[in-house]
């Protein structure tokens, strides 16, 4: 059965640091889709600025057109935090035990995994792909827990339990660097989509 990317973020705004990590893990590990995931309300860090429905539209607009990626609003529709580990178990309840599933991660996102509530379990219910990320290197910076999981968890032939390190070329974009450049007026194309920006000035969203 083809693997799924799970690829979850607060996503304000989604930008093409994001798109080149989902595309680059379809291509290394052979993902039949990348599912976006918009966070509802991130347990593990502030609340997102942006209200949902414009983060959703934002990131329906950057994965159109792009045939192996979908958007995934479940952690949007519900009221409670959204914890990835609900999100991973309703999927495997979906697409059954033996489908392997990927939790892509940036490295400063797997560096806090272990605050996440039940990580562990997460490794129970998918395999976690991290991208290395201008400013967040990876093997190096790892706390020793992770150190150790990454060590025992070489194995990724089986639908989940397994740990990959990539270091793709790298794109130094981040969403609060584009927050505060539109916040001062001053131009973001080129670090996101067309179609992400020209909704951003539509909406008047990050002035
Ligand atoms: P912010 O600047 O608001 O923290 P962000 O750009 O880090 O936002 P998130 O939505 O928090 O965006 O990120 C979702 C996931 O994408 C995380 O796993 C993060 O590590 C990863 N990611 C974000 N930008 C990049 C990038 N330029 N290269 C690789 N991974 C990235």
């Amino acid at each position: 059965m083809p693997p799924l990317g799970v690829f979850g973020g607060t996503f304000d705004p989604i930008h093409y640091g994001h798109l080149r990590l989902a595309e680059d893990m379809a291509d290394a590990l052979g993902l039949e889709r990348v599912r976006f995931v918009p966070a509802g309300q991130p347990p593990h860090r502030a609340a997102p600025r942006t209200a949902a429905r414009h983060r959703l539209e934002m990131v329906r607009r950057a994965v159109a057109g792009n045939p192996r990626f979908e958007l995934d609003a479940r952690e949007l529709e519900r009221d409670a935090p959204s914890y990835t580990v609900d999100t991973l178990t309703a999927l495997r309840a979906e697409l059954g035990d033996a489908r392997p599933l990927w939790l892509l991660l940036g490295a400063d996102a797997f560096l806090g995994l272990p605050a996440w509530h039940e990580w562990k379990r997460l490794l129970d219910l998918a395999h976690v792909a991290v991208a290395a990320r201008p400013g967040a290197p990876l093997v190096d910076a790892l706390p020793p827990e992770l150190k150790r999981e990454v060590a025992r968890r070489q194995d990724c032939a089986g639908p989940a339990g397994g740990v990959l390190l990539r270091t793709p070329p790298l794109l130094d974009i981040s969403a609060t660097v584009i927050r505060d450049t539109l916040a001062r007026h001053r131009s973001a194309r080129y670090w996101l989509p067309d179609a992400v920006l020209d909704y951003i000035q539509e909406q008047k969203l990050y002035a």
